[in-house]
């Protein structure tokens, strides 16, 4: 298969990295939003969050909070935006999961937004039907 991540993450193509293990890479993206926009990459490739095995999602949140910590001390980043898209309608566009780590500071332009919708009680009850999991 040919995807671009797979070969950034198994070291195949050199890129800007930050942090290396069995399972993951952390590079620098090459088209940064703010200063310091990273990107978790898992070694075995999943297309999106849907084929992550459990034991790499549980450890992205771990990295991702690890390196959250050195942005912020080494950049002095005000805050920081986790961003994860899946499929080209979230904005998708290189199919292997990857994480975005986006340092923000105060006054930056970068956008990650929604405008705010309004929850209806019929949506509500639909959804409270609909959604729960567990249990
Ligand atoms: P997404 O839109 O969530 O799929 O994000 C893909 C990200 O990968 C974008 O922010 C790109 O700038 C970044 N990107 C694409 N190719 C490379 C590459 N070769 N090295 C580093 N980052 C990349
Ligand atoms: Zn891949």
């Amino acid at each position: 298969m040919d995807c671009i991540f797979c070969k950034i993450a198994n070291g195949e193509i050199p890129s800007a990295t930050l942090y290396e293990d069995e399972d993951f890479r952390i590079i620098l993206d090459v088209n940064p939003a703010s200063k310091g926009h990273a990107l978790i990459l898992p070694k075995k490739h999943a297309s999106n969050l849907y084929e992550l095995p459990d034991e790499s999602a549980s450890k992205v949140l771990i990295l991702a909070k690890n390196m959250a910590e050195k942005m912020t001390e080494a950049l002095n980043c005000d805050g920081l935006n986790l961003v994860q898209n899946n499929g080209e309608i979230a904005g998708q566009t290189v199919f292997h999961f990857h994480m975005h780590l986006i340092p923000r500071y105060e006054g930056d332009r970068v956008k990650v937004g929604w405008k705010p919708g309004k929850l209806s009680d019929k949506t509500k009850e639909e959804l409270l039907s609909a959604l729960k999991i567990g249990g």
